[in-house]
């Protein structure tokens, strides 16, 4: 899955995502890139949030949802993505997932858990991208 949030010149967010990766492909399966909020939200006034996993977990939580909403009531992109996080391990300590938060002020940062995660960014500022290796926290919750 590819998943990506971009903030344009005038501020504006956007989001966008693949789904289905080869491990979840099956026949009729529509998966969670298509689901608002599952693997991929964005609000022009806060912020926006990616999820790349476990679809079939995560769309019953609304991951990328729920870190924009966060972050609307004050949390920090950090915060709010291992906010996401633990309320689906709580439930489901086995699947594997990541989400990655972006502000409207650019700041950002991932949460993942059951593996290693990275993702990359790149803004007008920088020379070339920059990969972020994100570990899987020990104490969600
Ligand atoms: N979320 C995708 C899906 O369940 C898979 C992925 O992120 O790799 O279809």
């Amino acid at each position: 899955t590819i998943s990506m949030a971009v903030i344009d010149r005038l501020g504006h967010l956007a989001v966008g995502t693949s789904t289905n990766g080869a491990t979840f492909k099956i026949p009729g399966r529509v998966g969670d890139g298509p689901i608002a909020g599952s693997s991929a939200y964005a609000v022009d006034e806060v912020g926006a949030c990616c999820a790349t996993g476990d679809g079939d977990i995560m769309m019953r939580f609304l991951p990328c949802y729920q870190v924009v909403e966060s972050m609307r009531l004050g949390m920090e992109p950090k915060h709010a993505a291992k906010d996401a996080m633990a309320r689906i391990a709580r439930r489901f300590p086995n699947f594997v997932g990541a989400v990655v938060a972006l502000n409207r002020k650019g700041e950002h940062a991932g949460a993942c858990h059951g593996w290693t995660f990275k993702y990359s960014v790149r803004s007008p500022t920088m020379k070339d991208v920059e990969v972020f290796t994100v570990l899987p926290s020990e104490r969600l919750f």
